[in-house]
């Protein structure tokens, strides 16, 4: 298989995921409380990947005499505000896990923003699987699992909010979908666009890192006592067992 039709198939993975996310608004009360464990360890998980794969990836392949611009570490900022310019600079209203302000979010226009701010973020996430599939398959995979934990996540969050701007759970599927195809975007345009990859890598680091530190690890605070921490840990202990065990 080449390394298209691999992150292609994972891709879509990822996508069913954003989905299935997307579904469990519509009903299922034990799945919304399994939820935030799936948050937890997933940013756990993400932040072991970014931190210990992608961005030493992201230096050693970065483009070739960089500048102050280009080097690694500048797009690795430049993901992380990105992703902060669409999800809470022109949404002006959004955050992971359940919608609960329902005062704040009946005007249509806040679903809509909110929707964009995701399209966005979840090309990133294509990107990420994409370009580290493009490095080699061992990285390809450890990447894939950091974006596939947080996928369900991402798909209820969206799904949440528009279904508390007015819209129907049918619509709300809908966009958790379109997140999905947005993902699979973000995979073939890095593939069609082979000489962005030295880019690519750093910046899709850094929106990465927006999500897991910025969207999920509130999330994960909003419960107090040490269980959660826990679960985090577990995460970032899982993202190192895997290494190891794919580094042998
Ligand atoms: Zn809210
Ligand atoms: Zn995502």
């Amino acid at each position: 298989m080449t390394p298209l039709s691999y992150s292609i198939l994972f891709a879509i993975l990822a996508a069913m995921a954003n989905v299935l996310g997307g579904f469990i608004v519509t009903s299922h009360k034990w799945a919304l409380r399994s939820l935030r464990y799936f948050i937890a360890l997933g940013a756990g998980f993400m932040l072991g990947a970014i931190f210990l794969e992608m961005i030493p990836e992201g230096l050693a392949h970065g483009p070739a005499n960089p500048t102050i611009f280009t080097m690694p570490m500048t797009l690795v900022l430049l993901g992380y505000f990105i992703v902060h310019a669409f999800e809470h600079t022109f949404a002006s209203h959004l955050h992971f896990g359940e919608e609960t302000h329902h005062d704040e979010v009946t005007d249509p226009v806040v679903g809509i923003s909110a929707f964009v701010g995701m399209i966005v973020h979840t090309f990133f996430d294509g990107v990420a699987i994409g370009v580290s599939f493009m490095v080699n398959e061992k990285v390809g995979i450890l990447v894939f699992l950091a974006v596939f934990l947080h996928k369900i996540p991402d798909g209820f969050t969206i799904a949440s909010i528009v279904v508390t701007s007015g819209y129907s759970s049918a619509k709300a599927l809908a966009a958790a979908g379109t997140l999905g195809v947005s993902t699979l975007a973000g995979v073939i345009m890095v593939h069609v666009f082979q000489g962005v990859a030295p880019y690519a890598l750093p910046i899709s680091a850094g929106s990465l890192l927006y999500v897991a530190a910025t969207d999920l690890m509130p999330e994960v605070n909003r419960e107090a006592g040490v269980k959660m921490a826990v679960v985090v840990f577990a995460g970032m202990g899982l993202f190192l067992l895997l290494k190891l065990v794919a580094d042998v």
